[in-house]
């Protein structure tokens, strides 16, 4: 029941996409079935009879001509939807079933990204449905035209010989549990072996993907990747191997069952009745051997297409999963929306455990950050962080405890309404392969308000002069990727126009994680000065482990494994001479002798 609902599904999307394919597949499949089971039925006797002189040659002749017409027909209608139809549907359908993955892959909560599971899910819904889609179509077409074929070869066996139909049930009710069996091996063996198939496909993105390409020449780095491919391979070999076996004795017994039972013992009654017992005349004997032997093949060919529908029908079942996939942080359409006015952030006894480990990462966090203040959050390297800006953007939720903004828990906002009172730098931001306003305003609409808030941006990030010496200034694309004079920017002013972004942005609180690291300390110094102009009365939370440039800050947190070991100014956490002052004088000494080197 599944499977047909699984096939009926997809469908229906076929339909919504291109409702003229549909019904063009339907016309042209089962009338071409139509055609051919009456062809081969009854040609045959009506010129028998012409021959034994029961019918006129006129009636033979009409006879002839009207099935070459009716062939002309069909076989226009055929290549029509086949050559023009299909492709342009399927390029639809693609489309529509693109939008729905893409949309909910881009909704899921980012934990499922650290789920391989869900990476197989969405991988094996990513790379068969669309290839489904015809032959899911083609598929059921076919069966239509072949349940209707049945009909007229079964009606042209029982007027005649109705103990025919009995041989031939058994068999096919044997071969219906192989067909069955045969489609469990298939689908099995695909997914038995999605592991190593996203291994393979891995590979192929560090090929491909130009982050990998300087580390990969520039180091050894590809050998154990090409190692874990041949293991994929091998792998997928074995089990190809296991399933292949299995498989091909399934499909030797299903040949046997509709060759030898079927046909054989149909084709033996029929001969016996003409010869021992003068039940028919020619005409009816040759009508009976080919509507048998049409029945057979029909027979044959409805448990394939069952196959495929049973095949199909598990594969969309992945696809269903996928996009059934509930994210635990839904966009609670009905939830509050934020009051920019009022946006004092608020850590109750937050902690925060990653799904899948047992260390916590924070701990009893307890903070308040009222509108308008310039804070820093400090520590070493794995403090946790990152972990605090994903939790207070609520990219995940808490696992004790609870953030309050405007003192309420930020689960009772609407979560795009929430996100959108942030403007927000990750340590890994991405450039895209677009222009540099859309880098900037990250949406593909700018207006020329739009593009004057971009120029101010990049000015106060500080990487507009070189931006205008692009050929198409703010309008140049960024990355090859799609445009051969696409720029490519040093690190650090790539890190430059991303900072850009939060400038641009109408948000009540900017976040920079770290987004300096590649720039010197002289450069994320002004950064920072420059924020500080640029975002003024606004809220920053400003995540660094370089000490030098968050001292501007109206109030530092130190983080040590997850938990606030210092907070205050910059002068009063160095009175109190704790770790952040520690750290402080390490990080001085170091730039020290860094200077002294350099001179
Ligand atoms: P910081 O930003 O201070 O360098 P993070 O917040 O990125 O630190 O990380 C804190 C700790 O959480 C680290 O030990 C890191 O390995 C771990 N961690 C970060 N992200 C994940 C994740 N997605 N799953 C499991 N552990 C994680």
């Amino acid at each position: 029941m599944k499977i047909i609902k699984n096939n009926l599904y997809i469908i229906k999307l076929c339909y919504k996409a291109d409702p003229l394919w549909i019904i063009m597949q339907v016309l042209s499949t089962v009338l071409g079935y139509v055609l051919n089971t009456f062809i081969s039925i009854y040609f045959l006797k009506y010129i028998i009879e012409a021959i034994e002189g029961n019918r006129s040659y006129g009636e033979a002749l009409f006879l002839i001509f009207g099935m070459f017409f009716c062939n002309v027909v069909v076989n226009l209608m055929d290549s029509y939807t086949l050559d023009i139809l299909e492709p342009k549907g399927l390029v639809k359908v693609t489309a529509l079933l693109m939008e729905m993955l893409y949309g909910q892959a881009i909704s899921v909560d980012l934990s499922c990204y650290e789920n391989p599971e869900f990476y197989d899910t969405y991988t094996k819904a990513n790379e068969q449905v669309t290839g489904y889609a015809s032959t899911i179509i083609r598929t059921i077409t076919r069966v239509m035209g072949i349940l209707v074929s049945l009909v007229v070869a079964v009606f042209s066996i029982v007027v005649c010989e109705p103990f025919v139909i009995v041989i031939v049930v058994l068999p096919v009710l044997v071969e219906q549990f192989l067909v069955k069996k045969y489609t469990e091996y298939k689908f099995n063996r695909d997914r038995d072996t999605a592991y190593d198939r996203r291994k393979v496909e891995y590979v192929n993105r560090t090929v491909y993907l130009s982050e990998f390409a300087k580390d990969i020449r520039l180091s050894n780095i590809f050998s154990p990747i090409m190692r874990s491919l041949e293991h994929a391979m091998k792998q997928m070999r074995k089990t190809s191997k296991e399933y292949g076996v299995k498989i091909a004795i399934v499909r030797f017994f299903r040949t046997i069952m509709a060759e030898l039972f079927v046909y054989l013992g149909v084709q033996i009654l029929i001969v016996y009745q003409y010869l021992v017992h003068s039940a028919y005349s020619l005409g009816n004997l040759s009508m009976l051997l080919n509507a048998a032997s049409e029945f057979s093949d029909l027979i044959g060919g409805f448990s394939w297409a069952r196959n495929d529908i049973y095949e199909c029908g598990m594969f969309i079942e992945n696809f269903r999963t996928f996009m059934d996939y509930k994210t635990k942080m839904p966009e609670n359409e009905n939830g509050k929306i934020p009051n920019r006015e009022s946006v004092d952030i608020c850590f109750k006894n937050v902690g925060f455990t990653y799904e899948g480990s047992k260390t916590p990462v924070l701990k009893n966090l307890n903070l308040t950050i009222p509108k308008g203040q310039k804070i820093a959050i400090v520590g070493h390297n794995g403090a946790g962080k990152s972990t605090f800006v994903k939790l207070l953007m609520r990219l995940y939720d808490t696992t004790e405890g609870s953030i309050e903004v405007d003192g309420i828990d930020i689960k009772e906002y609407r979560l795009s309404a929430y996100r959108e009172i942030f403007g927000t730098i990750f340590q890994d931001f991405k450039v895209f392969a677009a222009s540099v306003t859309d880098n900037i305003l990250l949406h593909g609409n700018a207006t020329e308000r739009d593009k004057e808030r971009v120029k101010e941006a990049l000015q106060n990030s500080g990487i507009y002069k070189k931006i205008c010496e692009l050929k198409n200034g703010i309008d140049s694309q960024l990355t090859k990727e799609f445009d051969k004079e696409g720029a490519l920017l040093s690190g650090g002013e790539f890190q430059k126009l991303a900072v850009a972004r939060v400038f641009a942005k109408d948000c009540e609180i900017c976040i920079l994680d770290e987004p300096s690291s590649a720039l010197d300390p002289l450069s994320e110094y002004e950064i920072f000065e420059n924020m500080l102009k640029a975002c003024e009365g606004k809220t920053i939370i400003f995540i660094s482990h370089r000490l030098s440039s968050t001292v501007m800050a109206d109030k530092i947190y130190m983080l040590e494994k997850g938990e606030i070991v210092g907070s205050g100014s910059h002068a009063e956490l160095m009175k109190q001479n704790g770790k952040y002052a520690e750290m402080y004088h390490m990080q001085a000494k170091r730039y020290q002798e860094e200077q002294a080197y350099e001179a």
